[in-house]
């Protein structure tokens, strides 16, 4: 790539002018984005100085079809050429928008029948929230309004999505959570497990945890429960044995409907079009975005079930119109780059490679550090996963997070020209690179984690390889 770019500028303006989101402020505003990215090819970008690294973590767990695709563009141009917009309010609507729920609903549970379209993963989250909250208010029921979602858990940055995300940091200076928003155990089996229980007596016990928890609030008031089938940014926390058939015991019993948030492990991520398919889960609803679109155009894709449709479609004569709807919920833009992104990832078998290719790093990852004095655990399934960074592995310490390891692991592994991910909570380093990926990239992958990672712990100083015992 030639340098047309001027970079010092563009960092200088930038600092100037943009309130960067999930950054530390000053940090951005002193010294400028850290890298200004240009172009992109496969799993690869570069950046404005020509530098090209391998996207690990396929932007933000969404470029499943790879980088620069003009397929993509063509499908844009031609929606916007044609008609550019209208929306798909009081029963307008597209051929682009009827044709991608047509094909999402092909790949559905049966017992799923309506999709709402719209343009991020939180608003996903956020319009099923308020459905619930309608169709128990249509059900009799309006008190039955609380959500519970898990500890460490990510669903999104609006006002009732960033309650539900159990980080602390969406919440302080926010005065979040909302009321109606309660937190149960994080399933981690590797970190929160009492010594000695099994997978199967750790999910077990979570169950009964979010059981009490809901009879300590009043199953009355509790309208919905609302997980990932594997915990993406809380630390790709793969579910334990039995922990969503004990789950969904619960939920069942106190009529507790599931909202699936799917946002990062749908469309093939986990080498299943979808993440519930993995764990037999009867979601009632389902969130999507991310790969809906490989993050080409902002969409979301929201899914309720054919029980909840039906009181909806009961209520309109009391209610009238179901007001609730996004200037650019059924975008004809974004549905056929939605099209278009599906044909792809159907076309180039890139479900089935996110499973092959994703054994074969899981592999080469567990070679690799299954016994490194400082990774914990390998997790994850198809192409999404992360390392558990521990400062003492046989002890099961972890290090103190005041030391910020895993983002100075992420730095290091960049310098040796790949992306991967800090989760700072879970003191995880995090995967998910696009689903194009092929075992020669993957290669690549683990060589540079394996650097950056053995770099990083050959210049730690003795108080930071203390760590902190659990
Ligand atoms: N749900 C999950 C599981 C996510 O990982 C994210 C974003 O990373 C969201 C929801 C929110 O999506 P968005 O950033 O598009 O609002």
């Amino acid at each position: 790539m030639s340098t047309l770019y001027d970079t010092e500028h563009l960092k200088r303006s930038d600092a100037a002018n943009i309130l960067h989101p999930a950054s530390v402020v000053a940090d951005v505003s002193n010294n400028g984005p850290a890298r200004i990215f240009v172009e992109g090819k496969g799993a690869f970008i570069t950046d404005t100085d020509g530098n090209r690294m391998l996207d690990g973590v396929g932007g933000l767990w969404c470029m499943n079809i790879g980088y620069g695709r003009t397929e993509i563009g063509d499908a844009m141009k031609a929606a916007s050429d044609q008609m550019g917009y209208f929306h798909t309010f009081a029963g307008a609507s597209n051929p682009a928008q009827i044709g991608l729920a047509e094909k999402l609903m092909a790949k559905m549970p049966d017992h799923i029948t309506k999709v709402f379209f719209g343009s991020s993963g939180s608003d996903a989250n956020d319009t099923l929230m308020k459905i619930v909250w309608y169709y128990n208010g249509l059900r009799g029921k309006p008190e039955k309004r609380k959500i519970i979602a898990r500890k460490q858990a990510y669903h999104g940055t609006t006002i009732a999505t960033a309650s539900l995300t159990g980080l602390a940091s969406f919440h302080r200076n926010f005065g979040l959570p909302i009321p109606e928003v309660k937190h149960t155990s994080l399933p981690h089996y590797y970190r929160e497990a009492k010594p000695g229980e099994t997978e199967e007596q750790f999910s077990a016990r979570l169950a009964n945890e979010l059981e009490s928890l809901i009879i300590a609030e009043g199953p009355e008031t509790v309208g919905a429960f609302i997980a990932e089938p594997i915990m993406g940014a809380g630390g790709v926390i793969t579910p334990p044995k039995g922990y969503f058939k004990a789950v969904q015991a619960v939920l069942k019993k106190h009529d507790i409907l599931f909202i699936c948030d799917e946002v990062v492990c749908g469309y093939g991520r986990t080498g299943h079009w979808f993440g519930h398919q993995l764990y037999d889960i009867r979601p009632d609803m389902i969130a999507t975005a991310k790969g809906l679109t490989s993050g080409y155009f902002p969409m979301s894709a929201a899914f309720i079930s054919d029980d909840i449709w039906k009181v909806l479609h009961d209520g309109s004569a009391t209610l009238g119109a179901f007001a609730h709807g996004f200037t650019y919920s059924g975008h004809p833009v974004g549905a056929a780059v939605a099209l278009a992104n599906l044909a792809i990832i159907e076309g180039e078998n890139l479900v089935a490679n996110s499973a092959e290719t994703g054994a074969y790093l899981h592999a080469q990852l567990n070679d690799t550090f299954g016994h490194h004095a400082h990774i914990g655990e390998v997790r994850g399934v198809g192409l999404l996963g992360a390392l558990q960074l521990m400062a003492d592995r046989d002890t099961k310490t972890g290090f103190d997070l005041k030391h910020k390891i895993a983002a100075r692991c992420a730095a290091a592994i960049g310098n040796h020209g790949v992306i991967v991910r800090p989760l700072p909570t879970a003191d995880s380093l995090a995967f998910s690179p696009p689903l194009t990926l092929d075992r020669g990239e993957a290669n690549q992958m683990v060589d540079a984690i394996k650097k950056g990672i053995d770099q990083v712990m050959g210049e730690l100083s003795a108080d930071e390889r203390k760590g902190m015992a659990a």
